[in-house]
């Protein structure tokens, strides 16, 4: 008998096999060039990725590059200039570094819930939380699915508060509420300031470390340049304080490379996506991603809810168990959400509310999701989670 192929979470090693000859050219040229640090294919990648942001000479997109989506947000809210205990209004449910940086800070976290559907803050829990302390609303397009904007930048306006997108998971995903294509919004570029990550397994990921942020305005354009550059625009001058955050010459030049390649990989997500919708359509234990339809989703993440809404996490738990005896990868985003997590225990915040996140920690379960998925590697996983579940 043949043996099955691996499968993998994320298939980076298959997708370098398409882009070899560039890739390797483009990070022998940067180290023949000796220019590791801000040399020219940094400057060559932030323009290139303005342009395909959708910057345009009356409309510029500015993008700063740093050293990982965590930086991102971090001088996002440095440039904003929130005072200690300025109130943040974000999801529990998010990967860590959302709220990490918020208490960094020394801001104020005020965690709210999710939409059950899209997984995303609820603009109606979002417009609770607001109290005069509140500075701004970091919403975070989970999974790779825009959160409701239209909502968001009207609380926002009519509140005079700032919106930091964490567009760490969405890169090039839409907001299109009109269904007009011309108007639609890429993730990031809608609030104050957009974050995004370049880690690996990102939707547009490095071989290492990157991150950058978005914004139409300039000034602040300027001063997260020079907050990411220990607060300095001209050598041994220092006007603010800032870190040390820079993408790397190879990482930019690699992500040059794959760049253009950005549209064809997140077409071959929803690609992958759809089929999995298709072999679960009919599964009475299992919820596929919800599309909310004014945006696109770029799925990074393919995410099911199994059972009903109260279950515990026995279900998940269960198949978790024989998706590993039986060597099918998953992953669980996230199994505990901020609010309940132990270095934000002596936190004085208010958790009540969280009902939707809570129960969505113990029924969720993300599948195998990258660009080298095929019918087949579909079909054996589909075929394992069927029989990791009561029938
Ligand atoms: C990955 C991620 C980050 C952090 O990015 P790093 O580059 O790992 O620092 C922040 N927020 C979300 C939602 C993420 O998924």
């Amino acid at each position: 008998m043949v043996k099955d192929a691996p499968l993998h979470m994320v298939d980076l090693k298959g997708q370098y096999a398409h882009i070899q000859e560039e890739v390797d050219h483009a990070v022998l040229e940067v180290i023949r060039s000796g220019a590791f640090i801000n040399g020219p294919a940094v400057k060559r990648f932030t323009e290139d990725l303005s342009d395909w942001l959708g910057s345009t000479d009356e409309d510029s997109i500015h993008v700063i590059p740093c050293a990982n989506g965590t930086d991102a947000l971090q001088a996002a809210f440095m440039a904003l200039g929130l005072e200690p205990g300025d109130e943040v209004i974000t999801p529990s449910f998010t990967y860590i570094a959302t709220v990490e940086v918020i208490q960094l800070l020394r801001l104020t976290p005020v965690m709210v819930d999710v939409d059950p559907g899209t997984f995303n803050i609820d603009p109606a829990a979002v417009e609770a939380a607001i109290s005069p302390r509140t500075k701004a609303i970091l919403p975070v397009h989970l999974y790779g699915q825009c959160a409701d904007m239209t909502a968001i930048m009207d609380i926002a306006n009519r509140h005079g508060l700032h919106v930091v997108e964490d567009t760490a998971q969405a890169i090039g995903s839409v907001w299109n509420p009109s269904g007009d294509s011309a108007r639609g919004r890429m993730a990031g570029t809608m609030g104050s300031i957009g974050t995004t990550s370049f880690f690996p397994s990102k939707n547009l990921g490095g071989y290492g470390d990157g991150g950058a942020c978005f914004t139409r305005d300039a000034a602040l354009a300027e001063r997260l340049r020079m907050i990411c550059n220990h607060g300095s625009r001209q050598r041994y001058e220092h006007e603010l304080i800032g870190m040390n955050s820079r993408l790397d010459s190879i990482q930019a030049a690699i992500l040059g490379v794959k760049l253009p390649h950005l549209k064809g990989y997140n077409a071959a997500r929803v690609t992958a996506a759809d089929r999995y919708d298709a072999l679960f359509a009919d599964h009475p234990l299992i919820a596929t991603p919800f599309r909310d339809p004014r945006s696109s989703h770029v799925f990074h993440q393919y995410t099911l809810q199994l059972g009903a809404v109260g279950d515990g996490p026995e279900l998940r738990d269960a198949l978790a168990a024989h998706l590993t005896s039986v060597g099918v990868p998953f992953g669980i985003y996230y199994p505990k959400p901020i609010h309940l997590q132990k270095a934000f225990m002596d936190l004085d915040m208010s958790v009540e509310g969280l009902d939707v996140t809570e129960d969505l920690t113990h029924r969720v379960i993300s599948l195998p999701m990258h660009t080298e998925l095929s019918g087949d590697l579909q079909a054996r996983i589909a075929d394992a989670v069927r029989a990791g579940l009561p029938s």
